[in-house]
C-alpha cells in the first residue's frame, strides 16, 4: 500500500521534502495556508516590478547545489545565477567604509589602503575560514552530525571553533573594528550581538571570495518556484489556502493533521515546514510540558522591517549597502538588484529595497503603528537617497505583518542560531516527541539560508525514508 504524507507549509524545506518524497513512491500532499509556494523565499509583483519578499543574496550556492542533486536537479541548468562581483559595503558610525569584492585581493587592498598590515592580516583570516568550512561543510547536510561525520574531513578538529562566538573568532584576526563590524553585519541581519553568534558567520568572506556570492536573474523567488514545478510533475498533490490547526497524533504516533476547513486527512507521517517552535506548541498536543518550556525559552529572529521601492537615477555598485547608525541601533541596508541584472530597469526606474533588521524583543514591543513609524523614520534617512533622483514607495512590511502574511509562529522566522543553542544541538528532523512526525526548514538547521532549508528539507525526507524501511 502506498504511504501517505502531509506537509505542512511550501517554504523552502516543505518543498524539497515533498519532491524528494513523491520520487521515492510516497504519496505526497502539501497543505498551503497562502495561495502559492515559496513562504519567505517567494516573490511578488507590484507596479510591473517582481520583488523577493525576503532572501536577497545567495552565499551558500554549494549548498543549494546539494539539495537541487539530491533531487536529480541541475541548478544551473533551472535557475540562472550571476556571480556578485561588486558585494557589499559597510558605513560605519565613525565615518570608515568597508568594501567587499568578490575579488579578494581587491578587498585587502582597500583594507590595507585605509588601515595599513590589516590587508595581509584579513587574507590570513579568510584563508584560515576557508580551511575550516572545506572541513566543516559536510556536517551542513548530515541530520545528526555523529562521530563519523566529525572524523570525516578531521572535522573534530574544529571541534574548538565551533564552540567559540563569532566575537571570540574575530578577536583573534585582530582585524581593525570598523572591518570587524563588516564582517560581522550578518549577524545584525539576524539582530543578534557578535558574541552570542556562532562562529561559522565567520566563514561569509571565505565564501564570497572562494565560490562566490549570487543572485538569480530573476529572483530569488525563481528557486521555490522551480521546486515547486518539478514536485507537481512528481505528482506531489499541493492543496492552496488551507491552514492545518493541529497534528493528529494518538498514543505516540502521528495519525493525520486537522485543517481550519475542519477536515481531519490521515497520513502515515507528517512533515513540518511551519516553524519548529510553533509546531511543537501550537500544533503537537502530545508535547511533553518539560520540552515546552525548553522550546519557549529559544531566541527567536524577527524578519524586521522591509520597503519596497521603484527608484530613478544612478544605480551604483555595490550590490548591498549597509548603514550602521550611531545611535547604537541595528543596521539598515539597501539592496539594489539592477547593479547585478540591469535588465530590471524599466523606463528608467529600478526596484530596490531598505531593510532594517529588528531585535525581536524590540519588534514584538511595538505595535502595529509603532513597527509602521520605525520603518517611516528609516525612509526618512538621507544617506540611502543620495544617488536617486526619485523613489516611490511601492510596499511596505513590518513584522506583524510579515507574521499574519507567511503565517510565522509569534512574528519570528525561526529560533536564531546562537553560538549557545548550536552547541546544545538544533532542533531534530525526527521528533523526539511523537512518531512519524518530521520537521523541515529552518528551524532544524544552524541558520537561516534558504540553501540551509532545502538541504533540511531533504534530509527530513531521508529520516522518513529510513523509517519507513
Ligand atoms: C527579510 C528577510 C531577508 C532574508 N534574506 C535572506 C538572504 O538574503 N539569503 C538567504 O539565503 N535567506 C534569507 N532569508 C531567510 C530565508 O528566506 C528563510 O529562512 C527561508 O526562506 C525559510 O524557509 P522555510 O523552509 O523555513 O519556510 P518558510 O518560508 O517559513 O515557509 C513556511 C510555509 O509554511 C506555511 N505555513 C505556516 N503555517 C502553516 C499552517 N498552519 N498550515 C499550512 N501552511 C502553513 C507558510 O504560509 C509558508 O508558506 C531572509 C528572510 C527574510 C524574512
Amino acid at each position: 500500500m502506498t504511504r501517505r504524507v502531509v506537509i505542512i507549509g511550501t517554504g523552502m524545506g516543505g518543498l524539497t521534502a515533498a519532491l524528494r518524497l513523491a520520487q521515492q513512491g510516497l504519496n505526497v500532499r502539501v497543505i498551503e495556508a497562502r495561495k502559492e509556494a515559496g513562504g519567505l523565499a517567494s516573490a511578488f509583483e507590484k507596479d510591473g516590478f517582481v520583488f523577493d519578499a525576503g532572501p536577497y543574496i545567495l552565499l551558500d550556492r554549494p549548498g543549494l547545489e546539494w539539495a537541487f542533486r539530491s533531487l536529480g536537479l541541475e541548478l544551473s541548468d533551472r535557475v540562472t545565477l550571476r556571480r556578485i562581483e561588486d558585494v557589499y559595503e559597510v558605513f560605519s558610525s565613525e565615518g570608515a567604509t568597508v568594501h567587499f569584492y568578490a575579488d579578494e585581493e581587491r578587498t585587502a587592498a582597500g583594507m590595507e589602503a585605509e588601515w595599513p598590515g590589516s590587508g595581509q592580516r584579513y587574507q590570513r583570516f579568510v584563508a584560515e575560514m576557508r580551511e575550516a568550512h572545506q572541513q566543516l561543510s559536510p556536517l551542513l547536510t548530515v541530520s545528526h552530525p555523529g562521530p563519523a561525520s566529525l572524523f570525516h574531513n578531521r572535522a573534530f578538529t574544529r571541534i574548538p571553533f565551533l564552540l567559540r562566538s563569532l566575537g571570540s573568532v574575530l578577536k583573534r584576526a585582530n582585524l581593525p573594528q570598523p572591518v570587524v563590524d563588516a564582517i560581522a553585519i550578518w549577524t545584525q541581519i539576524a539582530g543578534q550581538p557578535i558574541d552570542e553568534a556562532p562562529s561559522p558567520l565567520a566563514f561569509v568572506p571565505a565564501l564570497i571570495h572562494s565560490v562566490g556570492a549570487f543572485y538569480p536573474v530573476e529572483g530569488i523567488g525563481t528557486i521555490p518556484r522551480t521546486l515547486a514545478r518539478a514536485a507537481e510533475e512528481a505528482g506531489v498533490e499541493f492543496q492552496y489556502g488551507t491552514t492545518v490547526r493541529s497534528i493528529v497524533a494518538h498514543d505516540g504516533r502521528v495519525r493525520g493533521v486537522e485543517t481550519n476547513q475542519d477536515e481531519i486527512i490521515s497520513a502515515d507521517a507528517v512533515v513540518s515546514n511551519y516553524n519548529g517552535i510553533g509546531t511543537y506548541l501550537e500544533m503537537l498536543a502530545d508535547t511533553p510540558a518539560r520540552a515546552r518550556e525548553k522550546l519557549k525559552m529559544l531566541p527567536l529572529q524577527s524578519p524586521g522591517a522591509c520597503a519596497y521601492l521603484a527608484v530613478r537615477g544612478e544605480i551604483e555598485p555595490p550590490y548591498l549597502r549597509f548603514q550602521l547608525p550611531q545611535n547604537g541601533e541595528l543596521c539598515r541596508l539597501l539592496v539594489t538588484p539592477a547593479v547585478v541584472a540591469p535588465e530590471l530597469e524599466r523606463n528608467g526606474w529600478a526596484p530596490a529595497r531598505l531593510i532594517s533588521p529588528m531585535k525581536y524583543e524590540s519588534a514584538e514591543r511595538l505595535s502595529l503603528a509603532q513597527q509602521r513609524e520605525h520603518l517611516d523614520r528609516l525612509l526618512a534617512e538621507s544617506w540611502w537617497r543620495k544617488s536617486f533622483n526619485e523613489v516611490r514607495v511601492l510596499h511596505t512590511r513590518v513584522p506583524s505583518e510579515w507574521g499574519a502574511q507567511y503565517g510565522l509562529y509569534q512574528n519570528s522566522m525561526n529560533p536564531v542560531m546562537t553560538s549557545r543553542f548550536m552547541r546544545a544541538g538544533r532542533l531534530a528532523h525526527r521528533s523526539p516527541h511523537a512518531r512519524g512526525l518530521y520537521l523541515a526548514g529552518s528551524s532544524t538547521h544552524p541558520g537561516q539560508w534558504v540553501s540551509f532549508c532545502a538541504i533540511s528539507g531533504i534530509l527530513a525526507a531521508n529520516d522518513l525514508l529510513e523509517d519507513m524501511n
